[in-house]
């Protein structure tokens, strides 16, 4: 199944808001096993619309349009879409209760425009907005299926979830499965891990291999084909074993989600130590990352911000002496000079390891992720 997705709204255009709808939906799909061959992004524009929907129905399965399903003026969607499939719009009843309900609450009349919202294609199916006032609609056209979702990303993703993928899967039920592996790989540049994994890249074919790059992060996705989802897994599992065994020294761990941060915090919640940190450079970076993966403050103690300098250096440690108990492990960052950072890590022994980090020209945000990740690296190292 081919499906394309057409991003309504002039915004989009213009820069202003940036397409999450697009990447959430493509995303969604490929989950179960739906690929995105199109997208297209198109203005509040009668013409253009109907241009991209006859582009669409010429090359695609499934059309997913996003946004215009609202009140106002420039909201033309569904009217564009039935003009386009040679139907007309009805309300949903569902969908005007809650109308009406809403209207109620905030004691206003309802006003012709206000109805625009609960209005779905005839002779398709109407889709429960659970957050919002405009219905989705659903509708069949020359063996092609048009889906409409609402613009507000929050609004979007909830019917999507709820209305629109369980129905897909069911129809896809008895074709194939597809499904897609996170690896990660920390501490080594995309063009090194390319190099490593040069032989299974060139001859890939199912499972397919994409590498993803962040500072310091690289996360290479695996999707594989097969007739059944437990196939599918199998064929990824088996192929990441082989990737492992290659870059293994990398290697982390699985998962679209995984962070460094919460895995060395796992890895010190196992060993029963602690953390405390004090950021010169990256002013509550690391702080924050360590917080979000440790929310019960089970290993990280406590984190400071200052202004750390070589000069002050001594000062500053001097001050945290009474954080650092038995098993509490300090991780301290500042910045050594226009072009390098400094990390020190003072073990539960006492010890004092440090590390200067070369920043070279990068915007500040760049460089920070860098010292965060750099920092925590030399803490997993000393832990295993
Ligand atoms: P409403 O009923 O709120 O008018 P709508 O279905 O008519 O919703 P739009 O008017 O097109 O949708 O957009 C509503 C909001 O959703 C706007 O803030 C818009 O910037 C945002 N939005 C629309 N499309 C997208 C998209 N593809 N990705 C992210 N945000 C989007
Ligand atoms: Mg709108």
């Amino acid at each position: 199944m081919k499906a394309e997705l057409i991003s309504v709204g002039t915004e989009l255009l213009m820069g202003y808001v940036v397409n999450s709808n697009a990447s959430d939906i493509a995303k969604q799909l490929l989950a179960i096993g739906i690929g995105t061959y199109y997208q297209q992004t198109v203005g509040d524009n009668w013409e253009r619309i109907s241009q991209a929907l006859a582009l669409a129905h010429s090359r695609s399965d499934l059309v997913i349009l996003t946004g215009g399903l609202g009140p106002t003026h420039d909201d033309i969607t569904k009217q564009v879409v039935a003009a386009f499939v040679g139907t007309t719009l009805e309300e949903d009843p569902r969908q005007l209760a809650k109308l009406n309900q809403h209207l109620a609450h905030e004691g206003r009349e309802c006003a012709p425009i206000d109805l625009l919202q609960v209005l779905t294609l005839k002779g398709g199916k109407a889709l429960w907005n659970a957050y919002g006032l405009a219905c989705g609609s659903v509708y069949q056209h020359e063996g092609v299926t048009y889906i409409l979702l609402p613009g507000p990303p929050y609004e979007m993703n909830q019917m999507l979830k709820q209305e629109v993928l369980p129905e897909l899967a069911k129809q896809l039920g008895k074709q194939e499965a597809m499904e897609s592996l996170y690896l990660n790989f920390f501490g080594i540049g995309e063009s090194k891990l390319a190099q490593i994994l040069a032989q299974p890249i060139a001859e890939q074919s199912n499972p397919t291999l994409g590498l993803y790059a962040k500072p310091r992060h690289i996360a290479v996705r695996l999707t594989a084909n097969a007739a059944t989802s437990q196939g599918a897994h199998a064929l990824n599992q088996a192929l990441a074993q082989e990737l492992i065994a290659l870059a293994g020294d990398y290697y982390m761990g699985q998962g679209e989600d995984f962070d460094f941060a919460g895995y060395v915090i796992e890895k010190m919640a196992d060993q029963g130590q602690r953390l405390v940190s004090l950021e010169g450079f990256t002013y509550g970076q690391l702080a924050s990352r360590l917080r979000q993966q440790d929310p019960e403050a089970a290993v990280y103690q406590r984190g400071y911000i200052q202004e750390v300098t070589e000069a002050n250096l001594e000062t500053s440690l001097a001050s945290l002496s009474q954080d650092l108990a038995q098993d509490t492990f300090c991780l301290v960052n500042y910045q050594l000079n226009q072009e390098e950072a400094m990390l020190i890590l003072i073990t539960p022994s006492g010890q004092r390891l440090e590390r200067p980090v070369y920043l070279g020209q990068r915007p500040y945000q760049v460089q920070a992720s860098i010292v965060v990740y750099e920092g925590l690296s030399l803490l997993n190292k000393q832990l295993s």
